[in-house]
Order: structure tokens, then C-alpha cells, then sequence
């Protein structure tokens, strides 16, 4: 490709339309343009989006997987996780086509006997945006892709066997990416889910937070991180008393009004459950000592886990919903609620702290000195607090810091023991009809491209892999009086080509700081230059991207010698 040709323009200034680091540079290398919030793709980009798929494609065919199209602008049922959005809980619940439901009558109009089990389907998918935030870049583009991939297993054997296959296959695509990635396990991120790795990799500019310890490298999601919690027993267990306590339906007011610290609280939290296959959302009472804030996904984890369903969606219950159970809001108690219709969790620190205050159910009463065990009992005990900064790690006790990453993807197998989570059965051996066990893996693209680009670049621009770069080699050609300088660039882009090689050539009249700079902002792999210097010595100069050495090969040399480097550069290919 000649520069000279390319739909393409760079811009020297630092762009202000875009956030993060990665969509700066693709946005002022001439990949990206980014206009009315959104993010498009110029040719550059457009190549550089296609190696990527390509990479992933094959990849996922090399063991075995399928590809497949759902229809497009299918809705999803996938849970909000953000309490806030609970206004908008309709939209989970309304009835249009979700991609599961799609998915669940593609594998059953398919899918009759064992014998055609196990299977790998995948496909790549738009990824629906759940943060509105603007200037997103990437991420938040319509041209955020994600690789959803799954696998339908006869029984738990070749389930895992699936689950490595994709392990390798991913390990392999974020390798070719030159990407190092930390793998955590996340129990129970996805709804209905048993087994769960998330990939993902840590810089500042990433939207998720994760909880780390510096000390032992123990990493997490911060929604799920467990950490060591301070129990506050006394001596001795006071007996129960009501209280007055005016107007303190929070836990800070009550604390302020009896002069006593939060951890000698109880808090009391309101949920509703839309759970499968039922109609009436499940109410459940979390609660919680008054210094700790309830983590969404261990409660969904445990309710999930209670009730043997998956849950749908969770939200913050109203003050109706609060009533219908009797219970009085911003006063209710676990002593004295009527409990046939709620789930009573309690956290696991509740029955290490002693006679603590919690509400009396009546309007401006608490009672002091509540105590689990003595005084009531839940349904599950069980870990639901969020970390928090500071408190120490489980492992070894060093303090816990929040860093931000970016999710780049995940490997899930559904857990068999919840109910109404199946979404294929087939005929076994017998005759008789099974279920399938469905495995879930996903790998989301732009976050996968901003991580890479986050970690290899430099002030001048991009440092491009050389199994992602949408050409390999940057030749240019330094102005000259010398017609021979032009004629010998000329030659060596044609040869290039001939031995198979990607070139953009930059042919412009431009000076040869500004091509050198641009082709620093691009990034491809090798630059090779032409110039009058060069061909006095019937060579050309060669300089790899990452490397800062430039090396003068002589013509007949130049074969050899990149072929050499490329050997070098694609190694991590294999
Ligand atoms: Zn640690």
C-alpha cells in the first residue's frame, strides 16, 4: 500500500475527544476517527481489527470450534448489577428475544443425540454497553466485538476437556498479542455459574476495580475479594433492650445519636429476587454490621445457592415491597420480622460481633445489645461484605490496595447443581432425555486491543505485534536529487511484495522527519529506509520498532536479514 494513496491522516496534537491512552494513539496514528461520541475505524484500522479476528478465528477452528451467527440486535438477559440501575430492572424482564433464548433454540433445533456431542460453537457478537458514560473510545464503540464461545457436553469430562481446550486457545490468542495477563478465579461472577477465570489485565486507564495485596500478589474482583474481617465481640452478652432513637433510619445517624461506633451496628438491607421460573420476586433480607456494605455478587451467589435458581435480576426492594413483608423500613429487625416471606442472609461477621444494635421493627425504636443465635437465626450465614481499601489480605495479612484493569475475558462452566439453568437436552444412549451441560467463554476484543496498545507503545507512538500490525514493514524513501534513490525504493517494494511480505510504502514528497515520525506513530514492526546516505553504500537502513539499533544491511543482504528478524518477531506465533 502507498502511503501516498491511504485514506488516512495523523494528528500531532494530543486529541482531548478521547480518555484513554490506547484510543488517543489510534486516534492520532490514523486509525481511529471519533466523532458524535463514537469510534470508527479507518483502513488501518479496519486491518488491524481483521488480524485480530483472524487471530481468534483460528485459534478457536484449531481445536475443533464452530462459528456460527446469531441474528443481530438481539436483546440480553443478562443481570444489571448496578443497584441504580433498578429503575430500569423492565428491561431485563420484557419479553424480547434474548441471544440465551436464541441460542437455546439454535442448539434444539440442532442437537438431538449424544452422537453429536461435545460440541464448540462460538460467534463474535456486538458487546452490549452497559456503562452509558461517554467518551468511552473503544470500548463503548458499536464496533466493540466480543468472541462468545460455547461448549455443550454430554457429561462432566468432556465439559472440562472443553473448558482446557478453550484455556489453551485463549492463553495462545493473548500470546500472539504479546499480552501478559493475570488469571483470576472469580467463583461466582456470572449468575448459574460454579466455575469462573477471568482474564484480565491491570493499568490505570481499565473501568473495573480489582482488590490486590502487593505483598503475597493474592489478586481479585473487588465485588467477590474476600478479606480478613475484624471481628467486635465483648466479654460478656448484655441482654436485649428497645430503645428510642429518633428519626435514625440510617446507620450513621443512629450511630452519631447513641455515641457509639458503626461497628456495633446492624444494617439491614431490602432486596427483591427476580428468580427463573418464578413470578413474584423473592424478597431477602441482607444484613450486615453497620461498617460494611453488601457486595451484589456474593448475594447473588448465595441466593442463587439457597433457592436452586438462577436469579434474573436483583434490586434494591421498595419501601411497598419492604411493608408487604412486614417489616418497617429503616427500622427493621431480624428478631422480630415474620420470615415465611423473605430469606434472612446474614454476613459472617454478624455472628462474630457481639450485642450489637439493630432495629426493633417500629417506627424510631432499635434494640441494643441484639446477639445472633441468642436472639434469632438466619436462613445462611455466609461472606456478603464488599472489600474494602485497607483491611488485610486473607492470605497473609498484608493491607489490600484497589487497582483498576480491564476485563479481557473469561472462562465459565455452568454448575449442574442449579436448577433451570439448562438450555439444551439431548437423547442419551439409552434413549433417555439429558441435559446438557453448557460451558461459556468469552474473550472481549477492544479491551483485549487497549491492552495490548496500553502496554506497547511509547511516547512516539505504537509498538505494533508483529502478528496484529496491519502491514509488517514501514519502507520509506528520503527525498533525493538522485532519481536512483526513488528507483531502488521502487524495486525493494515490489520485491518485498513478491516474497510476501505486508509493506506500506511511504512514498509522499514529505521531509524525512515527518515520515520517520509518522512512522513511529504507526508502529509497524520493521522501517526500512532508502536514502542517498544508504545507497552510496549499496544498502538500506533497517530498524526494528521495539529496538533502537538501526542496522545497515547491504542489497544483496536484505532477504536474509529480515527474514531473520521476522523469524524473531513472529516467534511467539507458534
Ligand atoms: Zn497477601
Amino acid at each position: 500500500m502507498r502511503l501516498s494513496a491511504l485514506f488516512w491522516r495523523t494528528l500531532r496534537e494530543k486529541p482531548s475527544e478521547l480518555v484513554g491512552i490506547s484510543d488517543q494513539l489510534l486516534l492520532r496514528a490514523g486509525f481511529i476517527t471519533a466523532a458524535f461520541d463514537q469510534v470508527g475505524f479507518l483502513p488501518l484500522g479496519m486491518a488491524l481489527h481483521k488480524n485480530l479476528l483472524e487471530i481468534v478465528r483460528q485459534s478457536m477452528n484449531k481445536f475443533g470450534a464452530q462459528e456460527v451467527q446469531l441474528p443481530i440486535n438481539l436483546g440480553s438477559d443478562k443481570l444489571a448489577w448496578d443497584l441504580d440501575q433498578s429503575q430500569d430492572r423492565k428491561t431485563n424482564t420484557s419479553h424480547e428475544i434474548s441471544d440465551d433464548e436464541y441460542l437455546r433454540e439454535m442448539l434444539q433445533q440442532v442437537i438431538q443425540s449424544y452422537r453429536q456431542l461435545p460440541v464448540v460453537i462460538y460467534q463474535f457478537q456486538q458487546s452490549l454497553n452497559t456503562e452509558q458514560e461517554a467518551h468511552q473510545g473503544l470500548s463503548n464503540s458499536d464496533l466493540s466485538v466480543v468472541l462468545s464461545s460455547y461448549s455443550i457436553s454430554q457429561d462432566i469430562n468432556a465439559q472440562q476437556e472443553a473448558y482446557s481446550k478453550h484455556q489453551n486457545a485463549f492463553k495462545g490468542i493473548f500470546q500472539k498479542c504479546d499480552l501478559p495477563f493475570n488469571l483470576i478465579r472469580s467463583n461466582y461472577l456470572l449468575p448459574g455459574c460454579s466455575d469462573l477465570e477471568e482474564m484480565i489485565y491491570l493499568t490505570d486507564s481499565g473501568n473495573q476495580t480489582y482488590c490486590a495485596c502487593e505483598k503475597c500478589g493474592s489478586l481479585a474482583n473487588n465485588a467477590l475479594a474476600k478479606f480478613k474481617k475484624l471481628p467486635s465481640a465483648d466479654q460478656q452478652l448484655e441482654s436485649l433492650e428497645k430503645v428510642y432513637t429518633p428519626a435514625a433510619s440510617s446507620i450513621e445517624a443512629l450511630a452519631n445519636y447513641l455515641k457509639l461506633p458503626q461497628t456495633k451496628t446492624a444494617k439491614a438491607m431490602f432486596f427483591s429476587a427476580v428468580l427463573q421460573g418464578q413470578r413474584q420476586p423473592q424478597t431477602v433480607f441482607a444484613l450486615l454490621r453497620g461498617d460494611m456494605d453488601v457486595s451484589e455478587p456474593k448475594l447473588i451467589h448465595v441466593i442463587e445457592t439457597q433457592t436452586r435458581k438462577k436469579l434474573i435480576s436483583l434490586y434494591l426492594a421498595s419501601e411497598a415491597e419492604i411493608r408487604k413483608v412486614g417489616a418497617v423500613p429503616g427500622f427493621a429487625s431480624p428478631i422480630s420480622i415474620e420470615r415465611s416471606e423473605t430469606i434472612l442472609i446474614v454476613d459472617e461477621l454478624i455472628p462474630q460481633s457481639t450485642n450489637l444494635v439493630c432495629g426493633a421493627n417500629e417506627v424510631d425504636y432499635h434494640y441494643l445489645n441484639s446477639n445472633y443465635g441468642r436472639d434469632y437465626c438466619a436462613d445462611v450465614v455466609a461472606d456478603i461484605a464488599q472489600a474494602k481499601e485497607g483491611p488485610a489480605c486473607p492470605a497473609c495479612g498484608s493491607p489490600l490496595a484497589f487497582k483498576k484493569g480491564l476485563q479481557i475475558g473469561y472462562l465459565s462452566q455452568n454448575n449442574p447443581n442449579l436448577l433451570d439453568t439448562n438450555i439444551c437436552s439431548f437423547l442419551d444412549e439409552n434413549g433417555k432425555r439429558k441435559d446438557a451441560l453448557i460451558g461459556q467463554y468469552q474473550i472481549n476484543l477492544a479491551n483485549l486491543l487497549k491492552s495490548m496498545i496500553d502496554l506497547h507503545h511509547d511516547d512516539a507512538g505504537l509498538i505494533l505485534p508483529a502478528a496484529l500490525a496491519p502491514f509488517l514493514i514501514h519502507l520509506i524513501v528520503l527525498p533525493s536529487k538522485d532519481s536512483q534513490v526513488q528507483i531502488t525504493a521502487e524495486n525493494l517494494y515490489t520485491r518485498l511484495i513478491e516474497e510476501g511480505y505486508t509493506v506500506l510504502f511511504d512514498d509522499r514528497d514529505e521531509r524525512a522527519g515527518v515520515k520517520f515520525n509518522d512512522a513511529d506513530l504507526i508502529g509497524l514492526p520493521m522501517r526500512i529506509t532508502v536514502s542517498e546516505r544508504s545507497l552510496a553504500q549499496e544498502a538500506v537502513e533497517v530498524k526494528r520498532r521495539d529496538q533502537s539499533i538501526k542496522t545497515l544491511v547491504k542489497n544483496e543482504d536484505v532477504k536474509s536479514f529480515i527474514q531473520t528478524e521476522f523469524q524473531l518477531l513472529l516467534s511467539t506465533l507458534n
